[in-house]
């Protein structure tokens, strides 16, 4: 497979919409928080070691701190609104994200490592 950027980010958005990196059918949760062993599609085994959902973390993280520096500073130059409850709104706006955030960017975090080698099929695919 070559890696092309457009490769990788299709495959990023792959994972942000629950699917399956590989075949991009099967889901990669199944449920609110249960994540699923492997493909229901084409048996890709989605985690292969303890604690690599901590790369999804990075992900998720990442991403609230870009759009609550980024709107913060947009909102504040634009309407200078009161400091204290515009801080309290980002930092609910900042947990609410991750919370929400928290199945896709896991999931993003599969096709990283379906596109670096790291999810493989323990059996040929399907
Ligand atoms: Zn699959």
């Amino acid at each position: 497979m070559t890696m092309s950027l457009g490769v990788v980010l299709h495959k990023m958005w792959v994972g942000a919409r629950l699917r399956c990196p590989h075949c991009e059918r099967g889901r990669t949760f199944s449920g609110l928080l249960k994540v699923n062993q492997t493909c229901s599609e084409c048996g890709l085994r989605f985690e292969h070691e303890d604690g690599e959902s901590v790369g999804g973390m990075y992900i998720n993280l990442a991403l609230a701190e870009l759009t609550t520096m980024g709107g913060f500073f947009l909102i504040h130059g634009a309407y200078q609104p009161p400091v204290l409850p515009h801080l309290i709104f980002w930092i609910v706006y900042n947990v609410v994200f991750v919370v929400l955030f928290y199945r896709h960017s896991r999931s993003m975090w599969m096709s990283v490592s379906y596109l670096t080698g790291g999810a493989k099929h323990e059996t040929p695919p399907r």
